[in-house]
């Protein structure tokens, strides 16, 4: 007969963690009863080391260690197709943006360039509004040490309209760079 294995609810620091990163995911962990919709459809999946599924079995498990250092977490695409066909509204796209963001704030990531790509996406964002895609490639490359990385495709799809040289900016920029200050000071409150 096997032993039955009991499952203590997270404590201490590990439940004010949890209920932080559940707070700004906008979800619950506990809704979800494990059908294995959200990897059946994730169109990275077969890359990372534990499907949607498993990551939120962990935080149920509370390994929130193992899910924060997940490969996962980088690879999601943010493309919301587990959020839309989760049967229970489990928003694991938003949960996943969540466990990176934690990840980042402990320095728990393994490979450098995928923070620094982060932040260049950001910075794009909080300055015009929008994504600059040439500056962003032009300030990963830089900050990676790679500055001649992928240089070979810029012209070719400067010319066909698909990258510009200069940023194109919306009008709200103003709006935001407040809603970065909001999203920033909030998190420092919480910290
Ligand atoms: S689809 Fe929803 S309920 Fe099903 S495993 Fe994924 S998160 Fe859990
Ligand atoms: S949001 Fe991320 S985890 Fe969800 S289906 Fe898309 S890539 Fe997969």
């Amino acid at each position: 007969m096997g032993v039955a294995t009991k499952i203590l609810p997270p404590q201490g620091k590990d439940r004010a963690l949890l209920a932080r990163i559940e707070k700004e995911a906008g979800t619950s962990i506990n809704l979800c009863y494990q059908c294995g919709k959200c990897s059946a459809g994730c169109p990275v999946g077969f890359a990372m080391d534990y499907t949607p599924r498993q990551v939120i079995r962990l935080l149920q498990l509370n390994l929130i260690d193992e899910a924060l250092n997940a490969e996962s977490i980088w690879i999601c695409a943010s493309c919301d197709t587990c959020s839309a066909r989760c049967p229970r509204g489990v928003d694991i796209a938003s949960l996943m943006d969540a466990l990176r963001r934690e990840a980042l704030s402990q320095g728990k990531i393994k490979d450098k360039k995928v923070a620094e790509f982060n932040k260049a996406f950001l910075n794009g964002v909080r300055n015009f509004g929008r994504t600059f895609e040439a500056g962003l490639l032009l300030q990963h490359n830089l900050k990676t040490m790679q500055p001649f990385k992928d240089a070979g495709l810029g012209l070719p799809m400067m010319s066909r309209g698909k990258i510009r040289l200069l940023p194109v900016k919306i009008k709200g920029r103003e709006q935001v760079k407040k809603i970065f200050a909001r999203a920033e000071k909030m998190r420092g409150e919480e910290e």
